[in-house]
């Protein structure tokens, strides 16, 4: 089957200096995790933003079958792609279930409503504190928040980027249960950008290592299929950081 995501020579300079990513390639299955890994600055947020449509990129950017590259962020919003940034950006004035309508604000309100009633399922420490201002939240309830905000689009494709980033372990392991639970029933794909190697790991199928805004290595489903080989990416991967 076709790839879901392909980028190809992907390329992002925010100004005159070293560019923040060069000729990036990679390819995304239809329900596949793939994770970038880097150290800060290695440029995978730039990826991210690039293939979500809001940096400026060269290269190319195939999604479904169609080219993205000069498309604006909304299109991409509706061919399926969608981006949770660092630090989650929910709207902390707005109620959680607020938050939730803005993630489906290009969706008609039947399947608006069906999605929040997915999300909330899925979610249920936010279930209960819908009315609440999002700013009233823990950190692993706006997280869960905000990725459940960009699960309320339908998307084909998450970008997620750094979600454990200030949870406490607990609420790390909370949050990646339930990203193997989308997994397993749904054929949603994501792109996972993680500091957290262990849980990243465990649910990825393919990992690159990222330096100086290149793919300096890569790691498929048959090395990390196991404990002892995802170990050995983790050393390889500490090696080349
Ligand atoms: P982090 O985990 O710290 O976010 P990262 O791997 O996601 O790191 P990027 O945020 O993509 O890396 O940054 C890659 C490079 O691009 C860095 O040198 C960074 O300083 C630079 N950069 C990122 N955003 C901008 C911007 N808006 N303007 C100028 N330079 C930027």
């Amino acid at each position: 089957m076709n790839d879901l995501l392909s980028v190809e020579n992907l390329s992002v300079a925010y100004g005159a200096g070293a560019p923040a990513v060069s000729s990036v390639s990679f390819t995304v299955g239809h329900g596949a995790v793939v994770a970038l890994l880097g150290a800060n600055g290695a440029g995978k947020s730039s990826i991210m933003k690039a293939v979500s449509g809001l940096t400026p990129a060269t290269g190319k950017i195939r999604f479904m079958g169609e080219e993205l590259l000069s498309s604006p962020a909304r299109r991409r919003v509706a061919k399926g792609i969608v981006y949770v940034p660092e630090g989650r950006e929910i709207v902390g004035d707005l109620t959680v279930r607020e938050n939730l309508v803005l993630g489906g604000y290009q969706k008609p309100a039947a399947e608006r409503k069906e999605r929040m009633e997915m999300v909330l399922d899925l979610f249920p420490e936010i279930a209960e504190k819908v009315d609440r201002q999002a700013w009233r939240l823990s950190g692993g309830e706006q997280q869960m928040l905000a990725i459940g905000r960009g699960l309320v689009a339908n998307p084909k494709l998450l970008l997620l980027d750094e979600p454990s980033l200030g949870l406490a372990p607990l609420l790390v392991r909370r949050v990646f249960d339930r990203l193997a639970t989308i997994r397993e029933e749904s054929d949603l794909a994501i792109v996972l950008v993680e500091q957290n190697l262990a849980v990243t790991m465990r649910l990825c199928d393919d990992l690159h290592f990222l330096r100086g805004g290149r793919i300096v290595g890569h790691r498929g489903a048959e090395e990390l299929k196991d404990e002892t080989a995802r170990q050995e990416a983790i050393n390889a991967y500490l090696g080349a950081a």
